[in-house]
């Protein structure tokens, strides 16, 4: 019997970060759009990995738990993702926590930094696109903005206002991609260089190695054939796994992305395998 492709979806966020759509609106697009498993990927959280589960039930979708984190290098930042980790881990949640609240305050600093260019936009206006103990971030700022008219698409938010190089940019907590990779480590989640094409470092590679990196995402919405190609090479001559996904945010940055990257199913079997063999049953 001839069974048709599987696809799978290892990068998406939740309106627990700043997708739109909730963890069951996800899952039922992820049913439409014939995806056999998904990995939620929040920034900053794992809040949206039970009600997803919850929705996928009795569905015959898997849903894969994982985070986004940030780190920091210098004038620049980077993004991990950490895979099939024990999202259950209080100590886990515990920092997690600790990162939001920070998100949370950083957002005051640049909705005054925006007030300060005469701006109108308030912190309930921010809050209110923002989940409730959520990771509130830039793009729902920049939602805010548009829907007060202060600009006419997303991406004027960047680069006017809240790009890293704007003038009511703020910085995160900062983590270090050596903490971020350990973090994802000690709850025994698979960390993941995430779209190293926007990020345009390819020289950090050999110390997120040092670090404990396991794999890198070459499959990604904004990476043309010939990024991936390159990825795909640096992951075999690096001994990386390879993951892949569309980092969807719902209609948060236009239109919804699941589904667009061509994901094979056997990337998760070797993941499980990595992860078996790196820290055992
Ligand atoms: P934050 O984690 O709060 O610093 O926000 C970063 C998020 O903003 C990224 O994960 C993207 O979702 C979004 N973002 C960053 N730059 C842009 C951009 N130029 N256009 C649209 N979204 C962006
Ligand atoms: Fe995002
Ligand atoms: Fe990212
Ligand atoms: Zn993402």
């Amino acid at each position: 019997m001839n069974l048709p492709n599987r696809y799978i979806d290892l990068h998406v966020h939740t309106n627990y970060s700043d997708g739109t759509f909730s963890p069951e609106e996800v899952v039922r697009y992820a049913q439409e759009v014939e995806l056999t498993a998904i990995a939620i990927t929040d920034h900053d959280c794992v809040d949206g990995i039970l009600p997803a589960m919850e929705e996928a039930k009795d569905r015959g979708l898997e849903i894969i738990p994982g985070l986004e984190l940030a780190a920091e290098i210098d004038d620049f930042e980077i993004h991990l993702i950490g895979l099939l980790l024990d999202w259950q881990d209080p100590w886990l949640k515990d920092q997690l926590n600790k990162i939001r609240n920070a998100r949370t305050e950083r957002m005051q600093k640049m909705v005054e930094k925006l007030n300060d260019l005469g701006i109108g936009i308030k912190m309930e206006q921010v809050m209110a696109l923002s989940r409730e103990k959520g990771a509130v971030g830039r793009l729902h700022l920049a939602r805010a903005l548009l829907e007060g008219g202060h600009i006419s698409n997303i991406r004027q938010a960047f680069s006017r206002f809240i790009g890293r190089n704007g003038p009511c940019y703020e910085k995160r907590m900062i983590i270090s991609p050596q903490e971020a990779i350990e973090m994802i480590r000690r709850v025994k989640g698979i960390p993941i260089f995430a779209h190293p094409g926007n990020m345009r470092h390819d020289e950090v590679i050999p110390d997120l190695i040092k670090y404990g990196l396991m794999g890198i995402e070459v499959l990604h919405t904004d990476h043309n054939a010939s990024a991936s190609n390159h990825y795909k090479q640096l992951a075999q001559n690096y001994g990386l796994l390879m993951s892949g996904g569309s980092d969807c945010h719902g209609a948060g940055k236009g239109y919804p992305l699941m589904g667009k990257v061509e994901v094979q199913y056997s990337i998760l079997d070797t993941m499980r395998e990595a992860q078996k063999k790196e820290y055992g049953e």
